[in-house]
C-alpha cells in the first residue's frame, strides 16, 4: 500500500471543549505524520466552498453555520492507507452509531456538531488539501 495523504479538520465543538490535544494523541497514536497543520476561523463563504458538494442537503445552511462558529485545526496527514484509515479512527458521521475507540465516539455530541472532519476519496482529499494548504506548507 502507497503513502497517502488526507485531509481532516478537527471542528469547533471539539476545539471549544478543548479536545485539541487529545484528538492530536489519538492521531498520532493510530500512526498518521502530521505534515501540515493550522489553526484558523472560517467565514460562512468559505465553509460553502469547502462544503459545495453539500450544496443540496437540507443541513447545507445549518452545516456552513456551524463551521464557520469558531476556531478549526486543519490538518494534513500522512501515512499508508491515510483516507481509509483516518475515516475509520473518527467513526461513523452519527455518534449514535460510533464505535468504541473513535474519535467521535469520545468527543463527538451530534451528527452535526460530530469533532472532526475526513475526507472521504482521493479526488475529495486533493481538493480539500488544497482549498486550505499550498503545496510549500506541508512537510
Ligand atoms: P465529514 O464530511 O465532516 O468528514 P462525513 O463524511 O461522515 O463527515 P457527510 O455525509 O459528508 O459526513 O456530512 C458532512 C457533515 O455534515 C457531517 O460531518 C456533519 O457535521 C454534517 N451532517 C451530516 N448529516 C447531517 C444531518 N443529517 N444533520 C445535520 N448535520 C449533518
Ligand atoms: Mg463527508
Amino acid at each position: 500500500m502507497n503513502i497517502q495523504r488526507t485531509f481532516a479538520i478537527i471542528k469547533p465543538d471539539a476545539v471549544k471543549k478543548n479536545a485539541v490535544g487529545d484528538i492530536l494523541t489519538m492521531i498520532h497514536g493510530a500512526g498518521f505524520r502530521i505534515i501540515g497543520m493550522r489553526m484558523l476561523e472560517i467565514s460562512v463563504e468559505q465553509a460553502e466552498g469547502f462544503y459545495a458538494v453539500h450544496a443540496e442537503r437540507p443541513f447545507f445552511n445549518s452545516l456552513c453555520e456551524f463551521m464557520s462558529s469558531g476556531p478549526i485545526v486543519a490538518l494534513a496527514l500522512e501515512k499508508e492507507n491515510a483516507i481509509a484509515d483516518w475515516r475509520k479512527l473518527m467513526g461513523a458521521t452519527n455518534p449514535a452509531n460510533a464505535e468504541a475507540g473513535t474519535i467521535r465516539k469520545k468527543h463527538a455530541s451530534s451528527i452535526e456538531h460530530n469533532a472532526v472532519h475526513g475526507s472521504d476519496a482521493e479526488d475529495t482529499a486533493k481538493f480539500e488539501l488544497s482549498y486550505f494548504f499550498a503545496g510549500y506548507e506541508l512537510f
